[in-house]
């Protein structure tokens, strides 16, 4: 569903970072720097979704041993982390539902810790 849906706002009016895992690399750390010292973007919101293929790849990797191609090994490392204090023994659809939430509070943590976050929050 296109973002404007979800929040009722007209094209243009939201600056939408889409990306697997709602993980926080380098581009998409610039992006959202980018969003906030040049358009003055006033919200963040980091949304995941039910049903993530991307956190229930990681999962895989983590507690089954599953094995990825390279470039998705790269982006489920950064998912990874986030799913340290689960418990593998969950039915795995309680299992996927808490890792997607563990992974939005993680990417959070990453936003929120980093410095250019604290000196934006001085600066207001
Ligand atoms: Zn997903």
């Amino acid at each position: 569903m296109p973002p404007e849906l979800v929040f009722d706002a007209s094209f243009g009016e939201l600056f939408v970072i889409r990306v697997a895992g709602n993980v926080l690399g380098p581009t998409i750390a610039g992006t959202l720097q980018y969003a906030g010292v040049h358009l003055h973007t006033p919200l963040l919101i980091v949304l995941g979704h039910e049903g993530c293929g991307a956190v229930e790849a990681a999962i895989a990797e983590k507690f089954h041993g599953a094995r990825h191609r390279s470039r998705i090994a790269l982006l489920l490392a950064d998912i990874i982390p986030a799913l340290e204090a689960l418990d593998p023994e969950l039915p795995p659809t309680e299992l996927l539902n808490a890792g997607i939430d563990a992974n939005v509070r993680w990417t959070l943590r990453k936003i929120t810790g980093s410095p250019e976050w604290r000196e934006r929050g001085k600066r207001k």
